[in-house]
């Protein structure tokens, strides 16, 4: 599943195909959103911008598509007049002079005047968004100390995006590793510094993997794999996916134990 760097380039890539634009056509595939087909042709396309996993396109009408990939969704840009050979189900189309944007297989699209969006149910509930500059060490410390998640174990609510937007499972497993803790400790736990140690890894590493293409092991490390014959997937990550390999930090194998659903890997001893 994307997180928020796979999502910000996501988003990048659309804006530079449609922000600024004029959207010749915008097709709604879904039957719910049908009378709204025609009613967008000829629009602007004002900012593509991305919160948490949710992606927005405003139009210069004071009209925004709000789109969540959920699990499936996903979007491609593609040159005019070219969309791919897919087994996949496209449900929006914005067709521009150049290239038109199309998402498949997400079925969470609705339209909203973007002045209401802020009352929008996912996106009133998202934290800071760790990819955002305003977001800072400072911010996510008082995250970190506020009663919502004071007691409750980082493991657990790392990923909920109330608490911060952008974190999943493989930057939660990182960040974790990184900060030598693990996912059953709590802020209370920690004294100053940890916290603060903590908060500065919480956005460095997801900063590092959305300007790298999604590396957060260290990158002189990553480099090095790669250069002797690793795979991009295999040089990418300190702990992710690497159950059974060693530590690099201590050579302890890797192991995977479950937490919040999803398979928690770690450093046994570092951790
Ligand atoms: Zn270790």
């Amino acid at each position: 599943m994307p997180e928020g760097p796979e999502i910000r380039r996501a988003r990048d890539e659309l804006a530079a195909a449609i922000e600024g634009r004029v959207a010749r056509r915008v097709l709604f595939h879904l039957p719910a959103l049908a009378s709204w087909n025609g009613r967008l042709d000829g629009r602007r396309v004002m900012a593509v911008e991305c919160r948490g996993k949710a992606m927005l396109t405003h139009f210069d009408n004071g009209l925004s598509i709000y789109s969540h990939n959920q699990l499936y969704g996903r979007w491609l840009v593609v040159p005019a007049g070219k969309p791919p050979e897919t087994g996949r189900q496209l449900r929006l189309a914005i067709h521009g002079d150049d290239r038109w944007a199309l998402l498949y297989s997400a079925s969470d699209i609705e339209i909203w005047p973007r002045e209401k969006l802020p009352e929008h149910p996912f996106l009133k509930k998202l934290g800071p968004d760790v990819l955002d500059k305003a977001t800072t060490p400072q911010v996510i410390l008082e995250r970190l100390r506020s009663p919502c998640f004071w007691g409750r174990q980082l493991g657990a609510f790392l990923t909920d995006q109330s608490f911060v937007a952008g974190l999943g499972n493989y930057l939660r497993c990182e960040i974790l590793h990184c900060s030598g803790l693990h996912p059953a400790a709590r802020p209370r736990d920690l004294d100053d510094q940890r916290l603060q140690q903590l908060a500065a890894i919480l956005l460095r590493l997801p900063r590092q993997s959305y300007e790298t293409g999604g590396i957060t092991n260290d990158l002189d490390r990553a480099r090095r794999l790669m250069d002797a014959g690793a795979s991009f997937e295999d040089a990418r990550f300190h702990v992710f996916r690497r159950a059974g390999l060693p530590c690099y930090r201590c050579g302890t194998a890797i192991i995977q134990i479950k937490q919040g659903g999803q398979g928690c890997y770690l450093c046994p001893r570092c951790q």
